[in-house]
């Protein structure tokens, strides 16, 4: 699960991590106050307009604006708000932008040498070395993909001790490396300390702070300040049990609508590029199933796995959710009756087959579509099935596994 850059700042600073203040907006009007809001007291009033959606590479999409004035703030929101952004990150159609935030800029200081002070600090699981690790770079800002491609040795890593999380030495020893000095070495250090705190405490899967910025020379702060001015947080969703407050911060509307739909059914759906949709009982037959799909050269169009005990409720709407994709151009239905019973699994399919309303108005079936059934009431599910041929004219009964594969592949 992801959240807003917005949310981020907010649980930064929960942990004492410096972040500028900032505030959200929903229509370019709201633009003005927020400007006046964001920049109070700034000596060179200067804000930055933010699109707030799960995605980066917004800055070079242009949806981080910074702004000198509050007409200014009000253009880029209305722009921000009116466009969808397109960035790598983001599905080719692009994202539509409901929110935006307004912040006060950070001055970033210049780097002797040319460039910014921008850096990267990130911590994440190493599945390799089995721990926790802090990712940092001097190279932080917008090409880090880039510079962890081409330069690997830019890019530091520091194990986390599985209960003592980062220590002191680990976080000041990175901070030199990244060129910080006096005063900077220990709010660095102890930022990266924070971040790691956080993950673990929040079951996150990656806490990123991208830029984490410095700030130049100033009368109070005469080494500048360490602050985050972007951040991106995933949160394990097997955890969100137990993180209430992490769990309220979802945005349905940047979650994919099928899987969501899904979600509330108690179906295990998980959207995918191909055009063969399956529906299949058990995570590891949904595995197989699409394993064998690929070895016999098509595409599935999803993960589906409907439980073990799924209702007819379940499966009918398992059914519309996989045929409201319009790629999906057949169907493989792969059942094995252990728990699920094959009647209840014939039954959703021919109540799918009644109520499912296809774009033209009409209802049923169009696309070809595979039945396997194995188990507990098999015959029961077939005669069944049987009896609602007319209704399903597009249906095949096939054999066994490899023969539904076959028999789905050849017919997309
Ligand atoms: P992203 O492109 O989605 O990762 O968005 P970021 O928030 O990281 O912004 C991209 C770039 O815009 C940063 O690397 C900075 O160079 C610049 N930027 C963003 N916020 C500020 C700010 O408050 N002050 C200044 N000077 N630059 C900023
Ligand atoms: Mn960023």
């Amino acid at each position: 699960m992801k959240i807003h850059e917005y949310q981020a700042r907010e649980l930064l600073r929960t942990y004492g991590i410096p972040v500028p203040n900032g505030q959200v907006i929903s229509a370019p009007s709201e633009a003005q106050a927020a400007f006046a809001a964001a920049t109070a007291g700034m000596a060179k009033a200067c804000a930055v307009v933010k699109a707030q959606v799960h995605a980066g590479g917004r800055g070079k999409a242009g949806f981080v604006k910074l702004v000198d004035s509050a007409a200014a703030a009000t253009e880029s929101a209305t722009f921000m708000l009116t466009n969808r952004m397109k960035s790598p990150q983001t599905p080719p159609e692009g994202l539509e932008v409901k929110k935006l935030l307004v912040a006060q800029a950070a001055e970033i200081a210049n780097r002797p040498g040319g460039g910014h002070e921008e850096f990267y600090l990130a911590i994440t699981t190493d599945r390799k070395s089995r721990r926790n690790i802090l990712i940092a770079s001097r190279e932080g800002g917008v090409e880090i993909e880039q510079v962890a491609h081409e330069r690997p040795d830019a890019i530091f890593k520091e194990a986390l001790h599985p209960v003592l999380g980062l220590q002191g030495f680990q976080a000041k020893n990175v901070a030199y490396k990244l060129g910080f000095k006096g005063k900077q070495v220990g709010q660095a250090a102890a930022i990266m300390q924070s971040l790691a705190k956080l993950f673990v405490e929040k079951d996150c899967t990656l806490a990123e702070i991208n830029p984490l910025v410095l700030t130049p020379p100033t009368a109070t702060h005469p080494d500048g300040q360490v602050l985050a001015i972007d951040a991106k947080f995933s949160f394990d969703e097997n955890g969100l049990f137990r993180q209430k407050d992490v769990a309220a911060l979802a945005d349905p509307a940047e979650e994919n609508q099928a899987e969501l739909r899904a979600h509330k059914f108690g179906l295990s759906y998980v959207a995918l590029d191909g055009n063969i949709g399956c529906l299949v009982n058990g995570a590891g037959l949904a595995m197989a199933t699409m394993d064998i799909i690929k070895l016999n050269g098509g595409e599935p169009a999803n993960f589906l796995d409907v439980g073990g005990s799924a209702s007819e409720e379940a499966v009918t709407e398992a059914f519309s959710i996989i045929l409201s994709d319009p790629s999906v151009k057949g169907v493989l239905v792969n059942i094995f009756g252990g728990i699920m019973k094959c009647d209840i699994i014939a039954q959703g399919i021919i109540n799918a087959a009644t109520k499912h309303k296809n774009p033209d108005g009409s209802t049923g079936f169009k696309v070809p579509l595979v039945v396997r059934l194995e188990g507990t009431n098999v015959d029961a599910g077939r005669k069944l099935l049987e009896s609602a041929r007319q209704q399903i004219p597009t249906m095949q009964a096939a054999t066994d596994l490899t023969d539904a594969a076959k028999k789905v592949t050849a017919s997309v």
